[in-house]
């Protein structure tokens, strides 16, 4: 199973995605996790990584397709995985299609959390409260640049899957575990 979770900062997409990797032996594929790994380390990359995400900007589409697609090629996700915060472009989801095409693989579907907006700050503020302030982006400054970059650059994405008809909507406004049972419904049908 090859699993794409679309939706805004805060919709959801982690703790979906921890829950889909428990019920179906998937991994989880964030990129955002992968960034703050290369932060941590301190590598070349995090360090130019870190600046651009406490402004709430995307990194490039080079730079995280590449890691992606080092990412799909280890023996872990053979089984399948999911992938949490990728793509974020029309340029991502083009490179996508491509590196899986080249190894033969289609996506099994996309799903997009959808929120309201104004129930976006409240839910970052508390995992910013849950997590001990750990995400330097979790606030409600660079929050308003993120859903910038959300409506500008990422909601085309669904459009995109929109096209081909392999998107499903689920409302990410019921509670946590009527969300999971939508999305498993979708993967189950
Ligand atoms: P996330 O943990 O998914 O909310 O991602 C945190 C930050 O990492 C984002 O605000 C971006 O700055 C960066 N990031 C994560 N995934 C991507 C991506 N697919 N393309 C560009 N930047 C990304």
């Amino acid at each position: 199973m090859k699993l794409v979770l679309l939706g805004p900062p805060g919709a959801g997409k982690g703790t979906q995605s921890q829950r889909i990797v428990e019920s179906r032996g998937i991994v989880q594929l964030s990129t955002g996790d992968m960034l703050r790994a290369a932060i941590a380390e301190g590598t070349p990359a995090g360090i130019q990584a870190k600046k651009i995400m406490d402004r709430g900007d995307l990194v490039s589409d080079d730079m995280i397709s590449g890691i992606v697609k080092d990412r799909i090629g280890h023996d872990d996700c053979s089984k399948g995985f999911i992938l949490d915060g990728f793509p974020r472009t029309v340029t991502q989801a083009e490179s996508l299609d491509k590196m899986l095409s080249e190894k033969g693989l289609k996506l099994t579907a996309v799903v997009e959390i959808t929120v309201d907006e104004s129930a976006l700050l409240e839910r970052i503020e508390k995992r910013a409260r849950e997590t001990g302030g750990a995400r330097s982006d979790d606030n409600a400054e660079t929050l308003k640049q993120r859903l910038a970059v959300y409506r500008e650059r990422t909601a085309p994405v669904s459009d995109y899957y929109r096209k081909t008809g392999i998107i499903s909507s689920v409302d990410g406004m019921q509670e946590i575990d009527e969300v999971t049972a939508s999305i498993n419904a979708i993967l189950d049908a």
